[in-house]
Order: structure tokens, then C-alpha cells, then sequence
């Protein structure tokens, strides 16, 4: 064999690869998700069979999101759409209208006991009664399993030849979903009950603090839509200084003004950033699911603990 041939050879094996990876790509479902969160839970449970695009992307807030063409785009082209569902995105129907999408729908909170909003818990103008479904779900980890097997349920759907890999990743995942929840509460049993109780700018953590015994005070209520009114905001400082609340969070997808504001006339401190709907980049403190965890409860049991 000459250099000429040896050459020849080298080329037609890079052209095969090239082919190969290019019907590998072309074979992989598509997957739209439509915020962050779920989108990294897909990934988990999808591996290598699944290609998945995130709609609101880190750091974003999908309450008020706007869907461009390019995501009707995206959109047309998937063979399957996670949501979260409990009318988080108010913009799906007309998403999924304007782009003609005809693939599988999955509702990642279906089967999920949805907390209601009442005056107790809604902390906006008092405007709103117990009839309206807390979106924010993912906060419990319980609720994330449920996630994971309808999105498990879905993939399966949409390709069954992957039936047995998604049942392993999904089992893999769900091993280290109830792995970070016993974490979780070993971390936040060791708070003092007089100081678990935490404010944030929207309610976002309504599962998060049933589910694991904390009190959540939030001066915007479940979406991030209008602004907190001067009402709430002078009640949140009236509770902060008689509970003598010791801190406040802000959140990765709200601004951070008015807990701020909020800090500064109560002399509560900052607790730092807790991701609350959307995740990190991936270079920063939350880049999945379960480092969002992670990072939540190291920021509030570092603020809370005396
Ligand atoms: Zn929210």
C-alpha cells in the first residue's frame, strides 16, 4: 500500500464517520422543553437517544416569557414537548398553535397534588382565592419523581426502541433524587424552629417549605406578572421585624430591587440567590436540578442557622 492509497483510505474513513455521526444525530428524538429545569430533567432521563432544546433558558423567567419564530421553529421540528403545566406557561397554546406542532405533549406535573393559593399563602393584594394551582411544583423533591416518570412514560412513547434505556437512566435519576431529599432534610432538621422562615421576591417555594417545614414569605405572589404591591411590601416588613427575620433571598430570575429595599429598611441581611424557576449557566451554582438543590439549601441553612 503507497502513501497515495494509505491517504485515500484515511479520507474515506473520516467520510464514513462524518456519515455515521451525521445519521446519529439525525436519528435522535427531538425534544423541546419549555424552561430550564425540566429541560436538564429530560437530558437526564433522554442520555445519548434524546436531543433536547430549552425554550427560557438559564436565568430566565418563563412566567412572562414571549416565544419568538424560532421557537415556533423548533417547535415544529420535535417530536415531543415537555411543559410543566399548573399554568406556568400561560404562552404554550399559542405556541403550540402558531408552530403546527403535531408530536407528543407531556405534562411533567400530571399526577402531582398542586398546592392552592389562599389568603394564607397568597401574600400579593389579597386579590386572588384558593382557586389558582401553584406552578412551581419541581420545588419538592417527591414532585420531582413524578416528573421523572412521566417524562420517562413520554419518551417511551415517542420511541419505544428506547424503552429499556430510559427505564435505566430514569432509575439511576430517581436513586439520586431520593438520595439529595434525605440530604435536604438532614440539612434544614438542623434549623432552629424560631428561624425557619424565608423571603423571597415571588412565591415560588410554596413546595419547598411544605414539603420540608419552612415558612415562605413573598411580597409578589406565584408569578412573577405584576409587581408587588406597596401593601405587601409594607406587611413583609412589618412580619420581618417582629419575627426578626434574620435574611431575605433574592432570586436568580427576578430583580433584585426590592428585596433590597426590603433588606435595607428591615436590616435583614441578603442570603444570597436561590434559584427558584429557572437553573445557572453551566459555569454557574446550579447548572442541574439537583445542584439547584444543593445550592438552595447551603444558602438558606447558612443564613438561617444561629
Ligand atoms: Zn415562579
Amino acid at each position: 500500500m503507497n502513501v497515495r492509497s494509505v491517504s485515500c483510505l484515511g479520507w474515506a474513513v473520516a467520510i464514513l464517520l462524518a456519515l455515521s455521526n451525521a445519521a446519529s444525530a439525525a436519528d435522535k428524538v427531538k425534544a423541546v422543553a419549555s424552561f430550564s429545569i425540566l429541560g436538564d430533567m429530560v437530558a437526564q432521563v433522554g442520555g445519548d437517544r434524546v436531543e433536547v432544546v430549552t425554550l427560557v433558558g438559564p436565568n430566565g423567567d418563563a412566567h412572562v416569557f414571549s416565544p419568538t419564530p424560532a421557537d415556533a421553529k423548533a417547535l415544529a421540528s420535535a417530536g415531543i414537548f415537555f411543559v410543566n403545566g399548573l399554568g406556568f406557561e400561560g404562552w404554550i397554546e399559542w405556541l403550540k398553535r402558531s408552530s403546527g406542532f403535531e408530536g407528543e405533549l407531556v405534562i411533567a406535573s400530571k399526577g402531582v397534588k398542586p398546592l392552592t393559593l389562599n389568603e394564607e399563602r397568597h401574600h400579593g393584594d389579597g386579590g386572588e382565592h384558593g382557586e389558582t394551582a401553584d406552578p412551581h411544583a419541581w420545588q419538592d423533591l417527591a414532585n420531582g419523581k413524578i416528573y421523572v416518570a412521566n417524562i420517562r412514560d413520554g419518551l417511551i412513547a415517542a420511541d419505544p426502541e428506547g424503552k429499556s434505556v430510559y427505564e435505566a437512566n430514569a432509575a439511576k435519576y430517581l436513586d439520586a433524587i431520593a438520595e439529595e431529599e434525605r440530604a435536604v432534610r438532614a440539612a434544614l432538621n438542623t434549623l432552629p424552629a424560631a428561624r425557619r422562615k424565608i423571603i423571597t421576591s415571588h412565591d415560588a417555594f410554596g413546595y419547598f417549605g411544605t414539603a420540608y417545614g419552612l415558612e415562605i414569605v413573598a411580597p409578589q405572589g406565584v408569578t412573577t406578572d405584576s409587581e408587588a404591591s406597596a401593601r405587601a411590601v409594607a406587611k413583609i416588613i412589618r412580619q420581618i421585624r417582629q419575627a426578626k427575620i434574620p435574611a431575605v433571598f433574592i432570586e436568580n430570575i427576578t430583580d433584585p430591587r426590592l428585596l433590597d429595599q426590603i433588606a435595607r429598611e428591615t436590616g435583614a441581611k441578603i442570603g444570597g440567590a436561590l434559584y427558584s424557576d429557572a437553573l445557572s449557566k453551566p459555569d454557574g451554582p446550579a447548572p442541574t436540578y439537583l445542584d439547584m438543590f444543593r445550592h438552595n439549601v447551603e444558602a438558606i441553612t447558612q443564613a438561617l442557622s444561629s
